[in-house]
């Protein structure tokens, strides 16, 4: 294998050129991504980037010094016949081995420019932009991203109204932690509605109407989509890699023997799990995947998951702790500041809690001290 093509230039696909070079590969990468900017954090646009003090390229990532070639183009097409691929120039891009990591865009009611989603530094751009005027702001969607718009809107002065069907983050942190959360959104303001948004329309030149699965209707000027995101698998349709609509990978991220995939765009082992340290995980053992076959070692590392919102910072070691009441280690709900364990499923959990990210895992991992 001398000519290895990446597509995406996002964390999954720089950490697979890191780690090819890591391994030893001496031949040719060329890595193509379509976004303008230079690399930058993902989970940092909704987080830092929504405060009015940041500016935007602090987000981006520190350079990194493996050698390669970098294309700005779209990839639109794949031939695995003759092993190249197409940009959208026209130019074609002949691969030996093919890492395929170019993310997901975010999920969307309208075309409207008044209906906000985030995805890349451009559309933080943006939203900041337009929540410094302060507008009335329904944010659809109550899991990390939804909670973490709502929480800059609302720290930028906007009226905010967030819709999600059952407890907010519930699906990301289970109910006591999401409890505690959804008791900070309502402190800082936020209006939470119990429903589904089944349509959101641009009803008139100056509002959207957000229609409610319980018949009710809701309106504001400005919506924020938060409604999950969908994998970017257009230039793939013509191509025999995707199984029932989706990119799936083996355990060490094969899809055939000479291309693999990671990141959010994949199913690794036939699940999606788009989160950062899992994009950098899958990255790390597709680029083994792709060089040793067999030999490389399966993905194996313990999930881990962080969110900051509403002046609290929460991270989670181990699968997520839908069940069980957990154990308060140190610290307290009542106080903001806990280290929790759940025993059932050997997960733990810190809010706003200084500790370091490798000791949540070993406490994760370690049996629950007797209550
Ligand atoms: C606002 C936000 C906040 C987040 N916060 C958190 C968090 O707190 N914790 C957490 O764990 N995760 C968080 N995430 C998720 C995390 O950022 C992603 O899991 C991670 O960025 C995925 O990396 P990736 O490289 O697979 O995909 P991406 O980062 O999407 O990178 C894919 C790259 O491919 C490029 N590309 C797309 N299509 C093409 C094409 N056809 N041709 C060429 N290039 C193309 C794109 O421009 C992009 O640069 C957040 C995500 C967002 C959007």
């Amino acid at each position: 294998m001398r000519e290895i093509v990446i597509v995406g230039h996002g964390i999954a696909g720089l950490t697979a050129k890191d780690t090819l070079r890591r391994q030893g590969f001496d031949g040719h990468i060329t890595i193509i991504g379509n976004d303008l900017h230079p690399p930058y954090s993902r989970p940092a646009l909704s987080k830092a980037a929504l405060s009015p003090t940041m500016d935007l390229s602090d987000t981006t990532l520190p350079p990194s010094s493996s050698l390669a070639t970098q294309i700005s183009e779209t990839v639109v097409g794949l031939n695995t016949d003759s092993q190249f691929v197409t940009v959208a120039s026209g130019d074609q891009y002949f691969y030996d081995g093919l890492v395929i990591a170019n993310g997901t865009h975010a999920r969307r009611f309208t075309d409207h420019e008044e209906e906000y989603t985030l995805r890349t530094r451009d559309d933080a751009q943006k939203l900041r932009a337009r929540l410094q005027e302060q507008p009335a702001i329904i944010v659809v969607g109550g899991g990390p991203l939804g909670m973490e718009i709502a929480s800059g809107a609302t720290s930028l002065g906007c009226d905010v109204t967030l819709v999600h069907q059952g407890l907010p983050m519930c699906a990301q942190v289970g109910p006591v932690i999401a409890g505690f959360l959804a008791q900070k959104a309502v402190e800082n303001g936020v209006k939470i509605v119990d429903a589904l948004a089944s349509s959101v329309t641009r009803s008139s030149a100056e509002q959207f109407t957000v229609e409610l699965d319980n018949g009710r209707e809701i309106y504001a000027p400005v919506v924020a989509s938060a409604i999950g995101d969908s994998p970017n698998i257009q230039w793939l349709q013509d191509s025999d890699l995707l199984t029932d609509g989706k990119l799936v990978t083996d355990s060490r991220g094969r899809v055939t023997d000479n291309i693999v995939a990671a990141g959010d765009i994949a199913c690794f082992n036939g699940i999606r799990t788009p989160i950062w340290t899992s994009a950098i995980e899958q990255a790390k053992t597709a680029a083994g995947g792709l060089l040793l076959g067999n030999e490389a070692p399966e993905l194996s590392f313990q999930s881990y998951f962080w969110t900051d919102q509403f002046g609290v910072n929460v991270k989670v070691s181990g699968p997520i702790p839908h069940n069980g009441t957990p154990h308060i280690i140190e610290g307290s709900l009542e106080s903001g500041s806990a280290l929790l364990h759940w025993s059932e499923s050997n997960s733990a959990a810190s809010i706003n809690y200084r500790i370091p990210v490798p000791r949540l895992h070993k406490l994760a991992k370690s049996l629950a001290p007797t209550a």
